[in-house]
């Protein structure tokens, strides 16, 4: 192979990363093994795929009578369409005659199957036909599993043990919730948006990350030599010596040059604050802010606990979770309580089938529909708080109402434990995620309502661009410098300026270190950050006065277009 291929990508994650490759393929169907049999093992593989079967109704009938108890007959049914797949002879039949005609195992039978009804579906007119593809997918995945594919994406042991650079078709939240137990000095990725929560949670681990690398899988085996420029957004298969030796001075440098700033504020020329609390997702994020002395974490996303298992945390195995993170931070944490719904997708909760996920069942809108599974993260936050303060933060809030009744579910928690005698109400605030252009125009009456507010810009652009945040081709209309955005902040900033409640800024762009000039300019003084970039912030706010970022603010807030703003920056 030639040495030195280089291949483009958009950077997200600075850093130097060099290493050996370790493939994922999230999907099951894709890393299934194929292989061929031979005739005295037909017998032995029908059986094999009979038994996978029996097992999936068995688990599709358990989702249909938990979805009917929890939810009406009209979401059960779907779960009953999908038992129908599963009797359809013509499918079964289909997969049982390529065992036995084409010699192949049940895994290459089912996916060869599969990619026929795929290919007829697709060119139906009707999309609720076309549509029907998703669930044949979503149950032979099921099946897969059945036939005994323990399958945690990582195609080759490179990772195991010894740090690897992850390659992926797309950077997923499974994916990045992955990686948390595994040594990864680098992810690669064919797909990916900036500001998705995958993208935002592999930033969080400082590591360098480049996506929309075109060809990127079929370019790659599992343990090829590659080098990452997460400055270039550049990465080099089977890079040479000389090229090896380069880098190898370029990350000396990088890491002699990274100097601690160790403080948990920046502050202008003139003397003006701009606090730091940091976001997390970890215990190890929770370290970091300590290690940079920023106390508060402003942003705990508590959905990664959830996802990427087959049963809900017990109450018990959250209060531990939860009880280590509040005594082992320095600070105030601000849970946020489980968003799930849009890309989070939690895999022992059957949600509905949405046609629009990110505008549909989501955040605090599940939280009537699954009363047990908030009231039970509610019971376990409130047991782990102990004596410490504790923040509570209520996600995807549209309407007053909606976050008025979570907090009634908190307070009435609060009210039973404390009757047994376990919780202690001191310290404890309930905070409102201002994230929807209707929570903006609402701002008076959520301040009114909630403890204190934290302004989700990652959604925010998200439904006031009308841009889905996971689109990696809609990347300039999710661009944080665009004038609208700039104008709702400005305006959330000037709502807010005489209201006496703690307004925190956790949505990714407070990272920026540009943005958070532009930030301190229109009035914000409380960033909640990704500690990776607390030097960067901190140098770009103290080189001026709060007049200067004041002006740079309002005259960035006359300008029309994204390309007018970003030529501020260049
Ligand atoms: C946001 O939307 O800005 C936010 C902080 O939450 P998340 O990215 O987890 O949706
Ligand atoms: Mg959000």
């Amino acid at each position: 192979m030639a040495e030195n291929i280089g291949l483009q990508g958009t950077a997200i994650s600075d850093g130097i990363g060099m290493g050996k490759v370790c493939l994922y393929r999230e999907d099951v169907l894709e890393a299934a093994a194929k292989y061929t049999i031979s005739v005295s093992d037909v017998a032995a593989e029908i059986e094999r795929f009979n038994n996978a079967l029996a097992a999936t109704k068995g688990e599709l009938s358990d989702i249909y009578q938990r979805v009917l108890r929890a939810l009406s007959s009209v979401e059960a049914q779907v779960f009953n369409a999908h038992i129908m797949i599963l009797e359809d002879v013509a499918f079964i039949g289909e997969i049982l005659r390529r065992i036995s005609d084409d010699l192949v195992n049940a895994e290459s039978a089912l996916v060869s199957t599969l990619k026929v009804y795929e290919e007829k579906f697709r060119v139906l007119p009707n999309h609720y036909f076309r549509d029907r593809i998703q669930d044949v997918n979503d149950i032979s995945r099921r099946i897969v599993r059945n036939l005994g594919m323990k399958h945690e994406g990582f195609m080759c042991s490179a990772c195991h043990g010894t740090p690897a650079i992850v390659a992926a078709e797309d950077l997923t939240p499974s994916l990045v919730a992955n990686l948390y137990s595994k040594q990864v000095t680098a992810i690669i990725a064919e797909r990916g948006s900036p500001i998705s929560h995958a993208a935002i949670l592999a930033k969080a681990m400082g590591i360098p990350v480049v996506i929309n690398i075109d060809n990127l899988i079929t370019s790659l085996g599992c343990g090829a030599s590659v080098i990452v420029d997460g400055f270039a957004g550049r990465v080099y298969l089977n890079p040479g010596a000389e090229l090896v030796a380069e880098y190898e001075v370029k990350q000396k440098k990088l890491r002699a040059g990274a100097e601690r700033f160790m403080r948990p504020f920046a502050r202008t020329k003139d003397g003006v604050t701009i606090n730091f609390l940091a976001n997390a997702g970890s215990l190890h994020d929770i370290e970091h802010a300590k290690a940079h002395l920023i106390n508060d974490i402003g942003l705990f996303r508590t959905e990664f606990l959830f996802m990427d298992r087959e049963e809900e945390p017990s109450v018990e195995e959250q209060v531990k979770v939860y009880r280590d993170i509040i005594y082992g931070a320095a600070g105030t944490v601000t849970f946020r309580l489980l968003d799930i719904g849009g890309d989070k997708i939690v895999s022992f909760l059957p949600l509905p089938h949405q046609r629009n996920p990110e505008l549909g069942l989501r955040g605090a809108r599940i939280y009537d529909v699954y009363p047990g599974l908030i009231n039970r993260q509610i019971e376990a936050l409130l047991t782990a708080k102990g004596t410490r303060p504790l923040n509570i933060l209520i996600p995807m809030v549209s309407t007053v109402k909606e976050f008025t009744e979570t907090r009634k579910i908190i307070f009435d928690t609060l009210s039973r434990l404390k009757k047994s005698g376990g919780a202690d109400p001191a310290g404890l605030k309930v905070g409102c995620m201002i994230e929807v252009p209707s929570a903006v125009y609402l701002l008076h009456y959520l301040a009114g309502e909630a403890d204190f507010l934290s302004i989700g810009t990652n959604d925010l652009i998200q439904y006031v661009m009308g841009v889905d945040r996971n689109n990696e081709r809609l990347a300039e209309l999710s661009n944080p410098f665009q004038p609208a955005i700039i104008k709702v902040l400005s305006e959330i900033a000037h709502n807010s300026a005489g209201m006496d409640k703690e307004i925190v800024v956790c949505g990714e762009l407070a990272s920026d270190p540009e943005m958070a000039k532009v930030l301190a300019g229109l009035g914000f003084r409380n960033l909640s950050i990704n500690v990776h970039n607390v030097e960067k912030i901190g140098a770009a706010i103290s080189a001026h006065t709060i007049k200067e970022l004041e002006t740079l603010a309002h005259s960035i807030l006359e300008m029309k277009s994204l390309e007018h703003v970003l030529k501020v920056f260049e």
